[in-house]
This record gives C-alpha cells, sequence and structure tokens, in this order.
C-alpha cells in the first residue's frame, strides 16, 4: 500500500497518471483534499466518482498520526503527542503568538545528537520520520485549532524532536510539499528550520533556497559548546560561523542564532562579551531563550535578572537580541519532556 502524503507532487501525478491512468487534473484534487482540506478517508473526496476512490483505496492509504495526549497551558500553548503508524511516539507543539499560532514540528524519533540540556537527547536516536510523518504533525496541528475554534495556524518552526538536517531528504522534500501554493501553502519566510549546524547539509539547503535555518549556538566559545553539545561540536564553531557567513540570504535577512541560557553556564556578562567577539561584525540576530527545567531539570533555569542583563548587554555593543518568551512552562512543553513521561508511565 502507497503511503500517498508521502508523495510529492509529481510523484502523486506519475501515481495517479502513469499507475492508475486517470486523467492529470485529478491529481490537483486529490492533492487538494489531502493537504488543504486534511481528510483522512478517501470517501471523503466527494468530487471523485465512487470507482476511483474504490481503486484509490486499493492502492493508497491515508495515515494521519494518532493524538495519544493534549496538554493545554494556561498561556495557550498546546502539546500533542502523536502516535505513528509503528507506535512511535513524537511531539509537537502550538505555540501562540499576536493572533495566530505557530507550530513547533519534529523531524526525528529521539535524537542523536545528545545535547545535554534536552530531555530528546537522553532518549537517543529511534529512527528518522517519513515526509508524510512531518507533515502529519502540520494537518493534526492545523486541525486540532479549527476544531477548537482557536485562531490560524500561521509558522512553522522545525525546533521540536530530533536533528532536522540529520534528516535532511524527508526535511527537503517536506519544505517543497510545504510550499505548494495549491496545498498547504507556507512560504519560506513561514518556516524557520533549526540545527546545531552541519557544513555539507547547510550547503544543500542553501542551494535549494526553501528556508533559512536559525542556528542553535548555545555557546560563545567551542570548548564551551563542546561541553554542553557534545556531539554538535564536532563541527568546530568558526567553520560553522562561515558556513553561514556563506549561506545566500535574500535582503533584508539575517542569519538567526539560538543561545539558551543555562544558569550559571553560559549565561554571565563575560559569556555575553564572547558573543559579541564572535557575532558582533557578522548580519545576524541573536534569540535568546531561558531554559525551562520543567519536572526533569538537567541545569538551572537563569534568573530573570541574568537574562535582562544578557540582552542589555548585546545590545549595547550593538547586536540585536530577542528574548523568547518560555511558552507551556505548566506542561512541559521544553523539547522531549511529555514523550519521556508517557515512556516512564
Ligand atoms: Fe537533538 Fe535538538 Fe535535543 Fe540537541 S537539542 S539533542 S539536536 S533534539
Amino acid at each position: 500500500m502507497i503511503d500517498i502524503l508521502d508523495l510529492e507532487y509529481d510523484a502523486l501525478e506519475s501515481f495517479v497518471v502513469g499507475e492508475m491512468g486517470i486523467p492529470r487534473f485529478r491529481t490537483a484534487q486529490i492533492w487538494q483534499w489531502l493537504w488543504q482540506k486534511g481528510v483522512d478517508d478517501f470517501d471523503l473526496m466527494t468530487n471523485l466518482a465512487k470507482n476511483l476512490r474504490e481503486e484509490l483505496k486499493s492502492r493508497a492509504v491515508i495515515r494521519h498520526p494518532q493524538v495519544d495526549v493534549v496538554q493545554t497551558s494556561r498561556d495557550g500553548t498546546v502539546k500533542l503527542l502523536l502516535r505513528l503508524d509503528d507506535g512511535a511516539l513524537v511531539e509537537t507543539v502550538l505555540i501562540p503568538m499576536d493572533g495566530y499560532y505557530t507550530q513547533c514540528l519534529s523531524t526525528q524519533v529521539g535524537c542523536a545528537m545528545g545535547c545535554t540540556f534536552c530531555n530528546t537527547g537522553l532518549m537517543g536516536f529511534e529512527r528518522n520520520m517519513t515526509m508524510s510523518e512531518i507533515l502529519g504533525q502540520v494537518l493534526a496541528g492545523r486541525g486540532y485549532l479549527l476544531r477548537n475554534g482557536f485562531p490560524p495556524l500561521k509558522n512553522l518552526v522545525f525546533m521540536g524532536m530530533g536533528e532536522p538536517l540529520l534528516n535532511l531528504d524527508n526535511l527537503i522534500r517536506s519544505l517543497k510539499t510545504l510550499n505548494n501554493p495549491d496545498g498547504l501553502n507556507f512560504s519560506r519566510r513561514r518556516i524557520t528550520v533549526s540545527s546545531v549546524g552541519f557544513l555539507s547539509q547547510l550547503e544543500i539547503l542553501g542551494r535549494e533556497d526553501l528556508t533559512l535555518p536559525a542556528i542553535s549556538l548555545h555557546a560563545p566559545t567551542q570548548e564551551l559548546r563542546a561541553k554542553i553539545m557534545p556531539k554538535a561540536a564536532g563541527t568546530h564553531i568558526d567553520d560553522l560561523l562561515a558556513a553561514m557567513d556563506r549561506y545566500p540570504l535574500r535582503p533584508r535577512e539575517r542569519v538567526t542564532y539560538e543561545y539558551l541560557l543555562l544558569g550559571g553556564v553560559n549565561d554571565s556578562l563575560e559569556h555575553a562579551a564572547q558573543l559579541v567577539r564572535l557575532l558582533g561584525h557578522r548580519k545576524c540576530k541573536v534569540n535568546l531563550i531561558a531554559y525551562n527545567p520543567g519536572d526533569r531539570p538537567l541545569y538551572d533555569a537563569p534568573s530573570e535578572a541574568t537574562v535582562l542583563a544578557f540582552e542589555k548587554y548585546l545590545w549595547k555593543k550593538k547586536v540585536t537580541a530577542t528574548i523568547r518568551r518560555s511558552m507551556g512552562q505548566d506542561i512541559k512543553a521544553a523539547c522531549g519532556q511529555l514523550k519521556a513521561d508517557q515512556q516512564k508511565d
């Protein structure tokens, strides 16, 4: 059986025309049912004749993830624990912004990178997610918001479980499918791919011109990065920054560096000064995120005063910095916490 949500538009067309022998224009109709309307049953494709729907049912399946657990935070953040076809569990988070939602997506079941501040990293790597599974999260998230009368989904961030660039083929296929205006219709500027950074994959991503990645830097020196992100630091920080200096930007775009502030580890003004030395002359901005310990703390949270002082220092030195609000504090919104809890029970 073909997993029909795992076909890019061209592949769907080959399947429809080449294998099923039906007219080409049906491709667009099926595509719209799958991605715009998000149906999970061929029988709901009411503009297709019954025999065609039966034929589709005999050859293909529409696999939506099953929503296992929903947690809603007081601040409106919604976390969904999704069960994939083989029983694997992944998390996706819907984050309210001003009048719309941003969804945080996973790309792998587990993660091989072992960043020391991350619950997913502690679980280890299980497998890559397919395009169908990656985008299934969007269908589940969008559907949840719609059914519950929440504001619409506007932006996507690949910042959930897994390292997106280690699942590059499925990531690129997903980005292409997201871009399709007759489907989910998320343009490049509404999608952010967050990565610890791999040189050859960044080069490929730059050539594809589908997204501008945000780099998870989290430390101002190679030494400290190697301590808190031992595997990611296999790419030397200087090489990583040089690769991002070469990344093809559009007018007014800047590279984003994510910096997770860990209490007493990387949050002092000395660290801020080191960060300025690293980034001060680069076309970039810094997103500061205060570590959210949840109920499985791996580090201490930084104090609010420390976070503000860090930001102020960067601004004083003319490095653009924003503090990202830590959403969903009361529902384990930090990556991997909900799945870890579920597996413990
Ligand atoms: Fe993997 Fe990202 Fe967690 Fe690092 S922070 S272990 S890359 S999921």
